[in-house]
């Protein structure tokens, strides 16, 4: 193996730790600590894995965290009232609702009715709009601001490079592509989006100096598809049976790494690539999201001060 390893865990840290001093400025500013509210419908184990592990996050880094959970005979009226709810809480500055969701509820009619500015997935089509037209005051979704940040923090600066992202979904690929061609920091790339109806896909992602592949298809990218000395950020997260794991299986990603550690120069592993930067960055942008909405002139109802407010009570 040649490629040098891109270890995100190592920089979730980085930004955690960022963040929790971010949360402690913001509480000496403005008496404010940041909300994060977390809604998940259904049983579904591997999101209630999810929401418990952000929840955690949000406690150790001193935010609020509150969390909601609906069966999953929910109806959509019913999350549609619980997000307005939250929207109208002042406490609460970051709104997550943990997809996917029950059949019965429509998907984009719920992410539509979250509060744009506590919008913290940046799902919404405000923001995912804006950020299709350059924005930089928007909420970014997390998975592609972290790879960002994983490629910056390492040395990777995609500015001026040929990116190939492999994938097109309103999550990973097409937000990524967008980071990637905004001006300024962490963009300014040449972007290329690749998906399944990309014919000879090798020859799109052999042309990458940065190869970032969002796809859900175990060891997809093969060695042969990746040119020399390339930068591979590998999104995929694809649980396969293995039964010597008491589990029975265990998770890779969309890119066959090790026959790809020999032509890359730098490279994710899954788990510990881009996973533990999405967690990070939620708290990011939940920090931001309090800033910004207890700014001076915001649109939103400023919280007082801690002391001020026990006082009231
Ligand atoms: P989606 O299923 O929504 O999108 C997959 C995209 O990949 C589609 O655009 C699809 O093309 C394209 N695609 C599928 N098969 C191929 C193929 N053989 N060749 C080229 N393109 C293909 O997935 P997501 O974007 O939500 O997630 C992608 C992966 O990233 C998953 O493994 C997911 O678990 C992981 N993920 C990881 C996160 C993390 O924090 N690490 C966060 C979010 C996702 P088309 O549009 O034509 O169908």
């Amino acid at each position: 193996m040649s490629a040098r390893l891109i270890d995100g865990n190592r920089i979730a840290l980085e930004v955690m730790e960022e963040v929790r001093a971010g949360v402690g400025g913001l509480h000496a500013e403005r008496g404010v600590v940041p909300g994060l509210a977390t809604v998940l419908v259904g049983d579904d184990p591997a999101s209630h894995v999810y929401v418990d592990m952000k929840n955690r996050d949000a406690r150790e880094l001193g935010l609020l965290s509150r969390q909601t959970t609906l069966s999953a005979s929910t109806e959509e009226a019913e999350l549609l009232a619980l997000v307005r709810r939250l929207n109208a809480e002042t406490d609460i500055h970051g709104i997550l609702v943990q997809l996917p969701l029950p059949v019965q509820i429509g998907e984009d009619r719920v992410l539509q009715a979250i509060d744009p500015a506590k919008d913290v997935d940046g799902f919404h089509p405000v923001n995912a709009g804006r950020l299709a037209t350059g924005a930089l005051d928007v909420p970014v979704p997390c998975t592609p601001q972290g790879v960002v940040e994983l490629l910056l923090r390492t040395g990777h600066d995609p500015s001026g490079k040929h990116c190939v992202v492999v994938g097109r979904s309103k999550i990973v690929g097409r937000p990524m592509a967008s980071l990637l061609l905004r001006k300024g920091r962490g963009g300014d790339a040449t972007v290329t989006v690749a998906h399944s109806r990309t014919p000879e896909l090798g020859k799109v992602t052999r042309r990458a100096d940065i190869l970032i592949v969002a796809i859900g298809r175990p060891y997809a990218v093969t060695r042969d598809m990746v040119k020399p000395g390339a930068v591979v950020v590998d999104v995929g997260v694809n649980r396969i049976d293995d039964p010597s794991r008491k589990t029975g299986y265990r998770l890779v990603g969309d890119v066959a790494f090790e026959e790809v550690c020999e032509v890359a120069s730098a490279i994710t592993p899954v788990p510990g690539g881009v996973g533990p930067m999405t967690r990070a960055l939620l708290m990011s942008n939940t920090l931001a999201a309090a800033w910004a909405l207890t700014a001076d002139g915001a649109a939103h109802q400023v919280r007082k001060p801690m002391e001020d407010a026990g006082a009231e009570r």
